[in-house]
């Protein structure tokens, strides 16, 4: 049997998923992931751009980066792996989403248990009084960035950036999708951001099936990884879907 039919197999057999997903998930909605770094990233160093100490010092210049980012995530449609995703859920074998990324696309892809371990980029928050915003387009000409209307701050989208705090919710919900997950499936995720890394070693720890769909192998692969499905995940998961009897268009609401 070949490892679609076992993975499948095994979905059908145990139900329960989880997936935890990363940058990987969203290339092929044209949104770079930071490590093996293309077009945005080249440009901007994530290390340096995407710390929070970077933000509060310079500003102006992180907000070139952002708008960037912004208008990519603004323009992008769910990859034909987000809509394997949806369609997982809408049979009732995925219970929940644990993902890092901040673009909002398992939404669109009609998830409904999304756990967004860094935030997202929905709204905007003043670092000094809390005070949140929707993020709309209109924010993109807002120059040299937008300000908090009551203390005159830059603003900062909701996303968590290297050196800020998970949401605690966030960490709460994880805990609780770990505990009662029978198969974690990780997606196009580097594994060396934590604290996230650590939620698929959790899952294994307590005697979850691990999936692992990537392009290339990660620290995941040889410690926890019991099927490694290697390949773009908008080639893996339609795969599966299809070995489930199911649709991508099952996914959308
Ligand atoms: P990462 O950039 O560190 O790693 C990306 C991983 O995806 C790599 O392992 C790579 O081999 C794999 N990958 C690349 N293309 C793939 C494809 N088509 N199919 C399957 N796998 C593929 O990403 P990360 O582990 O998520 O960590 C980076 C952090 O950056 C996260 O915290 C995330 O918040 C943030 N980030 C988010 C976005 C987004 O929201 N779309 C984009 C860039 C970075
Ligand atoms: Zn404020």
């Amino acid at each position: 049997m070949g490892k679609y039919s076992q993975v499948a197999n095994l979905i059908k057999e145990k139900g329960n998923v989880i997936a935890f997903t990363g940058a990987g998930i969203s290339v092929e909605s044209g949104i770079p992931a930071f490590r093996g770094a293309q077009g945005l990233w080249e440009k901007y160093d994530p290390e340096e751009y995407a710390h929070i100490n970077s933000f509060v010092s310079e500003p102006a210049k992180i907000w070139c980066m952002l708008r960037e980012m912004i208008k990519l995530t603004f323009d992008a449609h769910p990859s034909p792996a987000h809509l394997a995703l949806g369609a997982l859920e809408k049979a009732g074998f995925l219970k929940a989403v644990i993902t890092q990324n901040v673009d909002g696309l398992h939404q669109e892809a009609g998830n409904t248990n999304i756990i967004e371990y860094h935030g997202n980029m929905r709204n905007l928050v003043c670092l000094k009084c809390r005070k949140k915003i929707p993020l709309k387009q209109e924010v993109l000409t807002a120059m040299p960035y937008p300000t908090c209307d009551r203390c005159n701050k830059a603003m900062k989208p909701d996303g968590v950036f290297f050196g800020e705090q998970i949401p605690i919710s966030a960490i709460e919900a994880a805990h609780e999708a770990v505990e009662n997950c029978k198969i974690i499936m990780i997606i196009g995720t580097s594994g060396v951001v934590y604290p996230a890394a650590e939620v698929p070693f959790q899952a294994a720890s307590r005697g979850a099936a691990v999936v692992e769909i990537n392009v290339n192998p990660t620290p995941f692969t040889s410690a926890v990884t019991q099927y490694f499905l290697e390949g773009s995940a908008s080639q893996v998961l339609p795969r599966i879907i299809d070995e489930l009897g199911l649709k991508l268009s099952d996914a959308q609401p």
